[in-house]
């Protein structure tokens, strides 16, 4: 099947432990291949919106912080590294000719209902006008208690508001397994998942990196949500962002969530 002719719109998410390299610095040659895939995804005919974290650590690295151990210090950190994002996506997507816009979301905003409908239209009109919505959290104001719960649940509520075709999960393993991989080796990986059952929820684990925070658990939970709004999601390693080709394509390995 020819890229976009399956899926018209794409929601794509990367964590901070795809985006950034072990220093804590930001993994330049990744970024740069992931804003040349989804343009070329976009230029072949889909609609494309990104949910990047890697704010918090873009803003250690800046100013050569260490690990934020408190809220506050981590929306401010959020608050320097956002921008320090956005400039680089800003420079490698217009160099594949895409303007993008960016949107910072808190969970109030989803639950408000014309709050919603506001960010819903203006998410129509970006796309409408050819832009990349690239969206976050809003960190820096975000009440941690009430928030989203990371940004694996945010995909999933940025593909129901936008009504995506399907939700791409980029992450640092390649899918879902029968077990911890990186303590059992002969964990199985699971290829195509028809439900997510609370039990499977309960016994998934948490963030695999100290600078990843979702982990499976997270990820299966967003995929029940997007299965109730009957949107599919993929989970698939992101160390090569070319594996987005291979998903529209239907032969990436990985985990594919089927919807009934
Ligand atoms: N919004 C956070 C950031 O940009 C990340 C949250 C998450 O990855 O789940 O650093």
């Amino acid at each position: 099947m020819s890229i976009g002719a399956k899926y018209n719109r794409i929601v794509v998410k990367i964590g901070t432990s795809t985006l950034t390299h072990e220093t804590g610095k930001l993994n330049l040659r990744r970024i740069e291949t992931l804003a040349r895939v989804l343009s070329d995804i976009k230029n072949a005919g889909s609609e494309v919106i990104l949910v990047s974290s890697g704010a918090v650590s873009a803003g250690v690295a800046k100013i050569g912080f260490h690990r934020p151990t408190c809220t506050k210090e981590k929306q401010a950190l959020a608050a320097i590294g956002q921008n320090e994002i956005m400039k680089l996506y800003g420079k490698f997507f217009s160099l594949f000719g895409h303007p993008i816009a960016q949107l910072l979301l808190t969970k109030d905003v989803i639950d408000s209902p014309s709050r919603r409908v506001a960010a819903e239209d203006t998410l129509e009109t970006l796309l409408s006008m050819g832009c990349v919505p690239i969206i976050n959290e809003n960190d820096s104001v975000s009440c941690y208690e009430i928030d989203f719960g990371g940004n694996d649940r945010l995909s999933a509520c940025v593909g129901v508001l936008v009504k995506a075709d399907i939700v791409i999960n980029l992450t640092d393993i390649d899918g879902y397994y029968d077990s911890d991989p990186r303590k059992n080796p002969d964990a199985k990986l699971i290829e195509r998942v028809e439900g997510v059952t609370d039990e499977m929820v309960e016994n998934a684990g948490g963030a695999g990196t100290e600078r990843g925070t979702g982990g499976m658990q997270a990820k299966l939970i967003a995929a029940q949500m997007l299965a109730d709004a009957k949107i599919p999601m993929m989970i698939v390693r992101g160390t090569d962002p070319e594996i987005l080709y291979e998903v529209i394509d239907g032969t990436a390995r990985g985990t594919y969530f089927a919807v009934k």
